[in-house]
């Protein structure tokens, strides 16, 4: 039986399309786009031909506010280093609690040098951004406020447009890590107030290792790697030119698929939530149901362990995720699902089922027909399943 993957929020491959038009890129057209000659020319041509395919797809004014990066983590940590470094006289950045670690690792770091104080923002039980806490520390010591569009455990999206047009009343900037949301959702930044905006190659069907960083015109920025002046000396380093290429197709065919994302894809992740919520009992849907990507679903199943769960899938072939981690205690609920403060044993059993195009209907099917089975065997097993089954405990109100 043929692998399912239901793990397209974590990595997709790199779509058959996007492979052939990089594959010129690493023998006939292998030239530095800096050098002067027709070797460079040909790829110089081919890196700006990229970076108008991410300006199209982003809705971006124009194709020079597009920095070539090695990938999601490195646009972040551009974009709040630069920030701090050029607010002259503002010090605070601003986070949520359920951003990606390439925002909160760094975040955490930063709060403990002198001289920069972070901000993070709680969420409520459904995963929404408390815009009451947002706004009270929001000020003239903000250089910066970095949220993300989407969350990748729950597909959560923000009100990003409205969380920056308040930034820029206190006079700071906004970025938004989008690696999730592009090619998920409509974009057009040229209309809107995202001063800086993060993506990544391998999260829509593009290689690993490349990303991009939107700089709206006008923006203050600071480079994080210097050296040759490559990319107007915004981002130095002979540029990953395959990658680029790649990275291009694969913006210009996620704007072809965006349909098919917000219209099939959605049934099949409607189809699935639906089929297991029909066929295991105490479980619930986490993050704001109303308000998410079409192709996540967050389930969190009462009395066991999503990293078992994803073990035993795993077993009968189907690839899906849960945001734990091993602690020294044992295993942790992820940082996403803690910050909407689930009782305590859904919040060990949750797992994230993310789709994308390459899906059909038969791997729902699959699913959802081996899925009831291992809840089962997991829960029969359970320690936290049978004291989860002991009547008028506190959790039980959650499935009122
Ligand atoms: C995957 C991911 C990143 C990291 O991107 P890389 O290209 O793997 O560095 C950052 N933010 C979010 C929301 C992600 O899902």
């Amino acid at each position: 039986m043929r692998p399912v993957y239901l793990d397209a929020n974590a990595t997709t491959p790199v779509d058959p399309d996007v492979l052939a038009t990089m594959l010129p890129f690493f023998t006939e057209h292998f030239g530095n786009p800096s050098s002067p000659h027709g070797f460079g020319a040909v790829v110089a041509a081919a890196v700006k031909r990229a970076r108008g395919q991410l300006q199209s797809l982003l809705g971006a004014e124009s194709d020079q506010e597009i920095i070539f990066t090695s990938g999601g983590t490195e646009s972040d940590t551009t974009a709040i280093l630069s920030a701090l470094a050029t607010q002259e006289g503002r010090n605070e950045l601003i986070v949520s609690a359920v951003e990606h670690p390439a925002v909160l690792a760094l975040a955490q770091d930063l709060a403990k040098r002198a001289g920069v104080v972070v901000h993070v923002i709680p969420v409520d039980g459904r995963g929404r951004l408390d815009i009451d806490a947002y706004e009270k520390v929001l000020g003239r010591q903000t250089a910066l406020v970095s949220i993300m569009w989407a969350n990748n455990e729950t597909g959560t999206i923000f009100p990003v447009e409205r969380l920056a047009a308040m930034a820029h009343e206190a006079g700071a900037l906004f970025h938004t890590d989008a690696v999730q949301a592009v090619g998920k959702i409509a974009m057009d930044l040229q209309s809107g107030a995202i001063d800086m905006l993060s993506l990544s190659g391998h999260k829509l069907h593009g290689p690993k290792g490349i990303g991009a960083l939107y700089v709206r015109r006008g923006v203050p920025f600071q480079p994080l790697i210097r050296g040759g002046r490559q990319e107007r000396g915004r981002r130095s380093g002979t540029e990953n030119v395959p990658a680029i290429v790649g990275l291009g197709k694969a913006a210009e065919l996620a704007a072809f698929h965006l349909y098919d994302e917000q219209t099939r894809v959605r049934e099949l992740r409607d189809h699935l939530e639906a089929g297991v919520l029909a066929a295991i009992d105490k479980c619930i849907v986490t993050g704001d149901v109303d308000n998410r990507l079409p192709n996540t679903s967050n389930i969190a199943f009462d009395g066991v362990e999503g990293e078992a769960i994803v073990h035993l899938l795993s077993r009968d072939g189907v690839a899906v995720s849960s945001g734990s981690a091993c602690s020294s205690g044992g295993m942790d609920a992820s940082h996403v699902i803690r910050a909407m403060r689930l009782p305590f044993t859904a919040a060990h059993g949750a797992v994230r089922f993310s789709l994308s195009r390459d899906n059909e209907k038969a791997d729902v099917d699959r699913l959802i027909e081996i899925f009831p089975d291992i809840i089962e065997e997991l829960r029969a097993v359970s320690p936290f399943w049978r004291k989860a089954r002991q009547p008028a405990k506190p959790q039980e109100r959650l499935y009122a």
